[in-house]
């Protein structure tokens, strides 16, 4: 039994991870996802819960044959520890699936053989851009799941990408 583990924001899981996952797929009998930085939502940079993300996620996998489990995972305040943080909180795993350097770094040096899978279509495929998309009201779908564009129509998610940019600029308003 191989269990691999993948850790991302996912704000939004697009098909960039989904064709990583797709692949990583073929390869283990399980796959253990982290979904960072739980604790953010509602901000420009991070918009979506850890919940709504664990949705697109889940929805996004439903035909993958293997088990997949996805946890939620808090920042914690330092880097030297969150190896042991993030073992403490999701099941057993022998490798982990990464193309962020500093992931990268922080496994490998407690000794976790790391595997770095080619980046798809990065440009594209990122949460930038996806992000940048959906405020300027420009298309944004075709770069995700089907089953993401749903979770983000059921939250609303556009409308409040917008409305938090909105605030946002208020507030550099009032300290101008
Ligand atoms: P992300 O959603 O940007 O990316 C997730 C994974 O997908 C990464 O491996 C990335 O390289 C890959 N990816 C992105 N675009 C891709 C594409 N087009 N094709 C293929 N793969 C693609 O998330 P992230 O920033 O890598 O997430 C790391 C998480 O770990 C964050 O939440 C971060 O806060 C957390 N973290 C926390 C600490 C701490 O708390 N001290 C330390 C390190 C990392």
């Amino acid at each position: 039994m191989t269990r691999a583990f993948y850790i991302g924001r996912f704000q939004p899981y697009h098909n960039g991870h989904q064709y990583v996952l797709e692949q990583i797929a073929k390869k283990v009998d399980a796959i253990v996802i982290g979904v960072g930085s739980a604790q953010l939502s509602h901000e420009q940079q991070n918009p979506f819960t850890a919940g709504e993300r664990i949705l697109m996620i889940t929805g996004s996998l439903q035909k993958v044959r293997i088990p997949i489990y996805v946890i939620p995972i808090e920042d914690i305040r330092r880097n030297a520890l969150w190896v042991a943080h993030v073992r403490s909180m999701v099941p057993p795993f022998d490798m982990i699936y990464s193309s962020n350097p500093l992931v990268m770094r922080l496994f490998e040096e407690e000794g976790i053989l790391v595997q770095s899978p080619a980046l798809y279509e990065r440009q594209l495929h990122s949460g930038t851009e996806i992000r940048r998309r959906m405020l300027r009201g420009e298309d944004w779908e075709h770069l995700v799941p089907p089953e993401v564009a749903v979770v983000v129509r059921e939250i609303d998610g556009v409308e409040r990408i917008r409305q938090i940019a909105r605030n946002d600029c208020e507030e550099c308003e009032l300290q101008r």
